[in-house]
């Protein structure tokens, strides 16, 4: 369901929301239909001052189109978009990330606050439940992972709000000493079950994967995971496997996500939400990855590029990697390219992650590194 725009206007002061001024610059901008998300991203800075230094133009490249399939609803005038998932669990996107929040009789549940949502996730919520009569203060936070993008909207909620996460997530949060992303009071090792006001979230912890931190947030009664930076619906994951820190797990909690019956994925990216569908392509291109990882391995001699470059180890070590990951590569982008949004992008960071992580450091496999005879 669609909660209709009109609705949106008849939020209040009291959501904390900006000044119409910032708005208006942010629409403005042309980019509230196109994606607000990236006058969004731009925003903090540079949308309160028009006469802020302007950056320098970046180099013109070129990229395939996006597939249609890839993209989510239009954003709003605001910038943003809220629908329904079922039930109470509704959804919000600037059409690059994603948090998700359960309205219940005595308060709403949000998973996550990006920044770039920000103000616009007090909007979402205050436009859902005048519509539902629910009550609109939220009252706990979850967090999926400690990373600023997905979390960094979190000072929004105010000292009150029940914040939770894995322990791991706490002790990163106190590390980073980041006012905008106050760690979480209540915290976990492996399960957590939330029940406000009769409606209940699963929090599940299954080893580290993007972060050390990163949880499961399974949804039963809606038959919803939320799960962050590890499937991306209808596009090629973000650039090295989305900047993991363990890459063989990261891939085995695509497997894990798959063991959940949810029938809609909340992924944290891009615009819109995921199916099973979605989910098997992406294992499928990661599989991609790696067997094209195997048969680069098996056939790149770094031999030349020793006599080439002589003493300067990083200068061979480079030049290798690269023509690894171009390899790897080549032959996963033709195949899912108009498949998965951005093939052309990221697969080549992507493939990096695969050749270094999964197949050399973690897999053991070096090829002409391995034990010299
Ligand atoms: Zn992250």
């Amino acid at each position: 369901m669609t909660i209709d725009d009109q609705t949106a206007r008849a939020r209040t002061g009291e959501s904390g929301a900006p000044p119409a001024s910032r708005r208006t610059f942010l629409a403005g901008t042309g980019a509230a239909a196109a994606g607000a998300a990236a006058a969004a991203l731009l925003g903090g800075p540079l949308a309160g001052t028009a006469a802020a230094a302007q950056p320098a133009c970046p180099p013109d490249r070129k990229f395939a189109p996006i597939p249609e399939s890839a993209l989510g609803p239009p954003v709003n005038a605001d910038g943003y978009f809220v629908g329904q998932i079922t039930g109470d669990l509704y959804w919000v996107t600037d059409s690059v990330y994603i948090a998700m929040f359960l309205t219940t009789q005595d308060g709403v549940v949000l998973v996550d606050a990006p920044p770039t949502i920000g103000h616009n996730l007090l909007r979402a919520i205050g436009q859902v439940t005048q519509a539902n009569g629910r009550p609109s203060k939220v009252t706990h936070l979850v967090y999926s992972h400690s990373h600023a993008d997905h979390a960094g909207a979190s000072v929004l909620f105010g000292p009150d709000v029940v914040r939770i996460g894995h322990r791991e997530c706490r002790t990163l949060l106190l590390r980073d000493n980041d006012p905008n992303r106050p760690p979480p009071e209540v915290t976990f090792d492996d399960h957590f079950t939330l029940t406000v006001g009769g409606e209940t979230l699963l929090l599940d912890f299954h080893g580290p994967n993007h972060t050390p931190d990163n949880i499961f947030i399974w949804a039963p009664g809606q038959q919803t995971l939320m799960l962050v930076d590890v499937i991306f619906p209808g596009w090629v994951p973000f650039k090295q496997l989305a900047v993991s820190q363990d890459i063989p797990d990261w891939i085995k909690a695509q497997d894990v996500a798959m063991s959940y019956p949810w029938q809609t994925l909340v992924a944290g990216h891009n615009g819109r939400l995921g199916t099973r569908t979605d989910a098997e392509l992406q294992i499928a291109y990661v599989a991609d990855l790696l067997a094209s990882a195997q048969a680069t391995m098996a056939s790149l001699n770094p031999a030349p590029l020793f006599k080439k470059y002589g003493n300067n180890s990083w200068a061979i070590i480079k030049v290798y990697f690269d023509e690894a990951s171009a390899q790897t590569a080549a032959p996963v982008t033709e195949k899912y390219l108009g498949k998965l949004a951005a093939a052309d992008v990221f697969t080549f960071d992507n493939a990096f992650a695969v050749f270094e992580f999964a197949l050399r450091e973690d897999g053991g496999v070096l090829g002409p590194f391995g034990i010299h005879p």
